[in-house]
């Protein structure tokens, strides 16, 4: 499949930061297919959707050797050019139900912004309305008159998706939309994303600081950092075979949506930054000393790239 979104080298930093806040991320994702992309807090996992999105301000540095959407250069895109991008080819969805939406204003009101900014407004009411019904939003054309205190947290992900999609876009960004959920929810509105992913032919970008919760739905993940890569491949290799200690730590402790937590780890606290070596070195049960003094590239190993000293292939010795 031929990918619609393309990174290499994605490097992104923040006016004054000592570090960049994404470091040489390289990806690719094609329609029809779910990239999770997954860390704690202060990953670079945001920053990546907002640089690919460019809703970052312009004083923050983003460089790449590439960077593409639809074949073309997101980079060198004037304004007119992202703002046509965002209002129609790449739609999100944010993490907090309730900060996403105006108190103010009745969800028809605020959805109606969005068709009219892409310029399908009245037109799209209609394809709107049917979008609301597929996500599970009864008699919607009542229920638009609503305010946001009138809907669940659920009920105002499942309108925020419907309005994310109405004008066709063929990339869908979703930063940690289940998060404020409760489980049940959860697993509900990530079945939808998925449905609506191949019924819509969409390419889908998840963002989750939960391994657990990305598994259920991403064909591929990208395990970041402290802003770089250190683990990437099939969802499914990463689960049977992760090779760095990180991704083992966060499977470890992800919370399951089929059942109880196998393994119950103490929180990972966020570690110090570092200069040289491993990022994860602070933190790491193996390191050792070439960990602290030398960076790990990214390797093939076992189906995934793993940048980790320590991850080889099995040797048959
Ligand atoms: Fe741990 Fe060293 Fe591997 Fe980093 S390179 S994850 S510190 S073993
Ligand atoms: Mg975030």
């Amino acid at each position: 499949m031929t990918a619609i979104l393309s990174a290499r080298g994605l490097t992104v930093r923040y006016p004054g930061a000592r570090r960049p806040a994404v470091e040489n991320v390289s990806f690719d994702l094609s329609v029809g297919s779910t990239l999770a992309v997954v860390g704690e807090s202060g990953s670079g996992k945001s920053t990546i959707a907002l640089a690919i999105s460019r809703l970052l301000d312009p004083a923050v540095e983003i460089r790449a050797d590439l960077l593409t959407f639809e074949g073309r250069d997101l980079l060198t895109m004037d304004r007119a050019g992202l703002r046509r991008l965002r209002a129609r080819r790449i739609a999100m969805v944010f993490q907090s139900p309730f900060g996403s939406w105006n108190p103010t204003r009745t969800i028809g009101a605020q959805l109606t912004d969005g068709l009219r900014a892409a310029g399908i407004w009245p037109s799209g009411r209609d394809r709107l309305l049917t979008l609301l019904r597929r996500v599970g939003i009864h008699e919607p054309a009542d229920r638009l008159r609503d305010y946001p205190h009138q809907f669940s947290g659920g009920m105002l992900q499942r309108a925020m998706i419907a309005g994310a999609l109405v004008a066709r876009p063929s990339l869908l960004i979703a930063d940690e939309p289940t998060s404020a959920l409760d489980t049940t929810v959860q697993a509900e509105i990530l079945d939808i994303l998925d449905e609506l992913r191949d019924e819509h032919q969409l390419a889908l970008m998840l963002i989750s600081h939960d391994l657990g919760v990305v598994a259920r739905v991403a064909s591929s993940t990208l395990v970041l950092y402290g802003g770089r890569l250190v683990e990437s491949g099939p969802t499914t290799a990463l689960y049977r075979n992760a090779g760095h200690p990180y991704t083992r730590a966060l499977l470890a402790a992800a919370p399951r949506l089929d059942g109880p937590r196998k393994v119950r780890l103490p929180a990972l606290a966020p570690g110090p930054v570092v200069d040289h070596g491993c990022a994860f070195a602070p933190r790491c049960p193996q390191a050792e000393s070439r960990c602290a003094e030398t960076t790990p590239g990214l390797r093939p190993v076992s189906g995934l790239n793993v940048a980790c000293h320590l991850a080889e292939t099995p040797r048959s010795t």
